[in-house]
């Protein structure tokens, strides 16, 4: 086994464990590897593994990545990073999904652009639940009238809310803004309209998942550490 297969395996194992741990069926839970800052060699790596789902956070990163990985027909690109309304109609024809709508303005952009190309992209609202200044994300109040104007637009398919909680050296203490966020998805409709929380990172997925997480996204576990961006 290589050393990605292997550390995807030791992932998988740790998302069915606190999945048991909670009472959750671990096929509720989704993987997302992700893979920014990484080259394409390790994201074929994980491919041959089994992975399909792969998160990036750069638009020039993604598309030249999508670019050197386009024989690889079952790989699907989830944008978890910030998108500027500017950069939409890059990655409009690539992304699988977008897990960071976060403006009305971006949500039109991309209405715009997809209904050009005859696609309709499932989106998630990402929700800056701990008001951190340095994190984008819209605010909890403003995540009802947003969710209202997505569900009008039809070329955005509305799937859920993500979020980012702030660094803690302890991972526990990430619950409670887990436990926001699923209680905000509950007050706009519950999971039967807003399926998807994708939360959870390599340092707190066990307390994503015990918070209801559906998707998360695992960047260190799997790719190992990164180089500070520069
Ligand atoms: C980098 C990143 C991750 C992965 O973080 P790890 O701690 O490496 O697992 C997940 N989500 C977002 C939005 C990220 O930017």
């Amino acid at each position: 086994m290589s050393s990605i297969a292997e550390s995807l395996a030791s992932v998988k194992g740790t998302i069915l464990e606190a999945a048991r741990d909670c009472g959750r069926d671990p096929s509720t839970v989704r993987l997302i590897a992700v893979s920014k800052t990484k080259p394409s060699s390790m994201i074929r790596e994980a491919y041959a593994a089994g992975q399909r789902d792969f998160g990036e956070n750069y638009v020039q990163e993604l598309v030249t990545k999508a670019e050197e990985l386009r024989d690889l027909p079952e790989l699907r690109w989830h944008m978890i990073g910030h998108l500027q309304r500017n950069k939409v109609r890059h990655i409009a024809p690539i992304v699988h999904e977008l897990h960071t709508v976060d403006s009305e303005r971006l949500a039109e952009e991309l209405n715009r652009r997809l209904s050009d190309e005859g696609r309709c992209l499932p989106v998630l609202i990402e929700v800056n639940v701990s008001g951190e200044e340095s994190k984008s994300g819209c605010s909890p109040h403003e995540a009802a009238p947003l969710c209202d104007l997505i569900r009008e637009l039809p070329s955005l398919n509305l799937r859920g809310l993500m979020t980012i909680p702030p660094f803690f050296d302890d991972p526990a203490e990430s619950r409670p803004y887990f436990d926001r966020l699923r209680e905000l998805r509950d007050s706009l409709g519950g999971p039967a309209k807003l399926p998807e929380l994708s939360m959870g990172m390599t340092d707190d997925l066990a307390s994503a998942i015990a918070a209801g997480a559906t998707s998360v996204r695992i960047g260190t576990a799997i790719f190992g550490a990164r180089s500070p961006r520069v």
